[in-house]
């Protein structure tokens, strides 16, 4: 029997709660399945034990999590820790030290569910946000602090290397759906530099593509295409920050960020690879157990994917599917369904399928 090793941290807030429901759907899942099965191990990395020990992640974190096959991640951040302390102690060192440069994000509305959108149907995108340099390298300063001279800088930073990869990645992906489409955004009409060789080496790169068409827009354009012409995209890639914010976009658009999922690769396995849920950790429902857990569940059917496993992916998708399209929803969708409520839907769901 395939066995794959799964580093469960749920984090903080509705991280638990949602990677609890993740995991439950997941053990059903492979012991249906009966082909594989899964070793999971929870890491209590939260910004509670930040409080406690002083650090997210212990001296040895990383080197422990590398022996895993993947990572099912929650969410992090609380009231008492700085966001920047809590991203830059928890998801960012492990995204960043495994290299995990692609990140992932397919927007679609799924059946019964409501765009805000006239022809929301028209959405079917993946959103690949370079996911290691770029605004996000946390290259920076602070200097004379309080004084009226006190001066921040932010400097993006763009590797030849790191464009290259993330663009050979997002033609790769292009290539392999039915439409065959990727739009470049970027920002090179007011940023002279970065921005004008991202676009250079993406039509390098396109002259090994031949097969997949291209266009190219401006990060601010893209947000009106978005909204107004939705079926002219399909796949899209930009920047760490450009493509943090689309991504948000595309997840109302499609209905609720609880049911935008996300998955950080490291594309050549040198390291495991970290799914999760897009959104945060939800301080204003946080313990009321009404947590929309369908993005964790989309994610974790990613995951299934990337581990090997595509028909227990697509039974989750479909179990997914028929639960959407039952209305079976939590508040953000218009519902009065809780966690559990939708959990228990989607595993009666799979009990149907076996
Ligand atoms: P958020 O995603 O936590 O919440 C935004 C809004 O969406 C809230 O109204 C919330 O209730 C709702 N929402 C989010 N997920 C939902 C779900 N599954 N079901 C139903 N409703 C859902 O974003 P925020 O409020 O900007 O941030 C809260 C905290 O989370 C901050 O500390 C932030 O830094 C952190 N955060 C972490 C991540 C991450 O771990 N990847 C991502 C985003 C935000
Ligand atoms: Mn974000």
């Amino acid at each position: 029997m395939r066995e794959y090793s799964i580093a469960a941290i749920p984090g903080d807030g509705i991280g638990s709660e949602v990677i609890a429901a993740g995991l439950e759907v997941l053990r059903a899942l492979a012991a249906a399945d009966g082909g594989f099965g899964l070793r999971i191990e929870h890491f209590p990395w939260s910004s509670a034990y930040y409080q406690e020990h002083g650090h997210y992640i212990p001296p040895d974190g990383l080197a422990r999590l590398k022996a895993f096959d993947a990572i099912f991640f929650g969410a992090v951040g609380a009231r008492e820790v700085p966001d920047h302390v809590s991203l830059w102690g928890l998801r960012l060192p492990i995204a960043q030290g495994f290299d995990q440069y692609a990140n992932v994000r397919p927007a679609r509305v799924l059946p019964g569910v409501k765009s805000p959108l006239a022809d929301g149907k028209d959405i079917d995108w993946v959103i690949i946000r370079e996911n290691s340099e770029g605004e996000y390298a946390g290259n920076g300063g602070r200097a004379h602090r309080g004084l009226p001279i006190e001066v921040g800088t932010e400097t993006a930073v763009f590797t030849r290397a790191g464009v290259e990869r993330i663009h050979r990645f997002a033609f790769n992906l292009a290539r392999g759906r039915p439409r065959r489409h990727l739009t470049l955004v970027t920002k090179s009409n007011a940023q002279r530099f970065g921005m004008v060789m991202w676009d250079e080496i993406f039509y390098e790169v396109a002259r090994d593509f031949p097969d997949v068409s291209t266009d190219r827009e401006l990060v601010d354009a893209v947000t009106t295409r978005m909204v107004l012409k939705p079926a002219t995209l399909d796949v899209v890639v930009a920047t760490n920050l450009h493509a943090d914010i689309l991504s948000d976009l595309a997840a109302a658009l499609s209905g609720s960020l609880g049911i935008a999922p996300t998955a950080n690769l490291n594309p050549e396995r040198s390291f495991p690879s970290m799914f999760e849920p897009i959104h945060g950790s939800a301080f204003d429902i946080t313990g009321k157990g009404i947590a929309n857990p369908i993005a964790t569940f989309w994610t974790a059917a990613m995951m299934l994917e990337h581990l090997g496993e595509p028909a227990a992916s697509a039974r989750l998708m479909k179990a997914i599917e028929s639960v959407t399209a039952a209305r079976v929803f939590t508040p953000d969708l218009g519902g009065s369904a809780t966690t559990a409520d939708v959990t228990r839907a989607v595993l009666a769901a799979l009990g149907r399928m076996a």
